[in-house]
């Protein structure tokens, strides 16, 4: 469904035409969000938008147009291919990620025309080969790889975690007569990603410090000299609360020192750098506007029961495989409430499944809710509906409103009830 231009004036309206819940994301703050990470990024770096944060095929378009010419995609599953290609991304622009890519899953992206893989191991690398020689054709892949630590962060961080993504930098070298002869592959690069969510702009600089000097280790230890070096993200956003994406003033100067450093003809395009990102250009360009439907108390405590819960929002978390979700509403400070309406006070912001876990806020503060009453969840652009129990209790998928400024250019809707075919 289409609205060419129905106008957004409030939250409150769009419920009353589009029902609730509902997210609403603006294309013109992630473009504006792309815009900020470009620039403070080294000129010619490549910017890989991860799908995972929010597949909308019309946020990814519009990062796509957005006039950053080197914005591509990271995908990790047919779905997301699907987004990606529905987006418009040229396949040839495309990095397909992941620790478990099937066959089936890794012949129908190079019958698409995806060719670049990043490859976790020696089995995931066969697999690509096997596709690709197939097909008569050769998978760039660049190896992902677990580092040990750098040198220089020796003193941080002895060593990598056992993981199922990438190669241990320690053990790598010994594997390269192997990996280099699996036919269908070329390999083409590193692939780094340790850290999401940095703290602040010193995390993120001191991370990519070290990724960078891991990959020089790696390349001096195996002598594979990386056409491309992904040296990951981390770049951070509020989430599911108020508060503004941090602008990087200090990384462009800090990458290109380290990259100096470490990688003497970057500048020329030898390595090609690129970076991800999901959060950063998704975060703050999303929120969730959703709908009381009931108020009780019990011994003491208010529960504002919402007609969103972990079935719409970071639904991960409601299964305990992320830190809970901890919603905060930018609903203004008590002196704005007005007694008239009842003053503020604390709630607790429930979902409306049949689970305990369907928390979303505890003891959040809030002016007094009634039945009835919308509700808006600021900064769920990334790791909202995606990363949410969608089916779980089998209420209806939340519509998704786009809007560029005040403009409703596009809602839909997820009709999963219809998946038993
Ligand atoms: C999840 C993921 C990202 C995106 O992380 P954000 O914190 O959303 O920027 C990027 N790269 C890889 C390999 C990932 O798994």
């Amino acid at each position: 469904m289409t609205d060419g231009a129905l106008f957004a004036k409030s939250d409150e309206e769009l419920v009353e035409h589009y029902g609730s819940p509902l997210y609403v994301y603006d294309l013109e703050r992630a473009t504006a969000a792309l815009d900020d990470l470009t620039g403070s990024l080294p000129e010619g770096t490549v910017v890989y938008f991860s799908f995972k944060a929010n597949p909308h095929p019309e946020i990814a378009r519009a990062l796509r147009t957005s006039g950053a010419p080197l914005c591509r995609a990271e995908i990790s599953s047919t779905g997301e291919l699907a987004a990606a290609l529905a987006a418009g991304f040229d396949p040839a622009d495309i990095l397909y990620t992941g620790p478990g890519k099937t066959a089936g899953e890794v012949e129908s992206a190079i019958d698409k025309g995806v060719h670049a893989f990043s490859v976790e191991s020696p089995g995931d690398l066969r697999r690509v080969g096997r596709a690709a020689a197939e097909r008569g054709t050769t998978a760039d892949c660049l190896l992902r790889v677990n580092a040990a630590g750098a040198g220089a962060a020796t003193s941080i961080r002895m060593t990598g975690a056992p993981s199922q993504f990438g190669f241990d930098g320690e053990t790598l070298p010994d594997l390269m007569d192997e990996l280099r002869s699996v036919p269908g592959t070329r390999l083409s690069g590193m692939h780094l990603f340790s850290l999401s969510n940095a703290k602040d702009e010193d995390a993120l600089v001191t991370e990519f410090r070290h990724t960078i000097a891991a990959a020089a280790e790696v390349r001096d230890a195996t002598g594979l000299d990386p056409a491309l070096l992904d040296i990951g993200g981390g770049f951070a956003s509020p989430y599911l609360r108020p508060g503004t994406r941090p602008v990087y003033s200090g990384l462009r100067a800090a990458l290109e020192d380290t990259l100096d450093a470490h990688f003497p003809d970057w500048r020329q395009g030898s390595p090609r750098v690129a970076c991800e990102s999901g959060r950063y250009l998704t975060g703050d360009c999303g929120r969730l506007v959703c709908t009381v439907t009931n108020v009780k108390e019990s011994r003491g405590s208010t529960f504002a029961v919402l007609d969103a819960g972990i079935n719409t929002l970071g639904g991960m978390s409601g299964l305990g495989r992320l830190l809970p979700v901890s919603v905060g509403l930018d609903t203004g400070t008590p002196e704005d409430a007005s007694t008239e309406t009842g003053g503020w006070t604390t709630a607790n912001l429930v979902g409306p499944l049949c689970t305990p876990g369907d928390l979303l806020g505890r003891n959040v503060s809030v002016p007094a809710l009634r039945p009835g009453d919308v509700v808006t969840i600021p900064n769920a652009g990334a790791y909202g509906m995606t990363a949410s129990l969608l089916m779980f209790l089998g209420r209806p998928a939340p519509t998704e409103v786009i809007t560029r400024g005040d403009e409703v250019v596009s809602a839909s809707r997820i009709h999963f009830t219809r998946i038993y075919e």
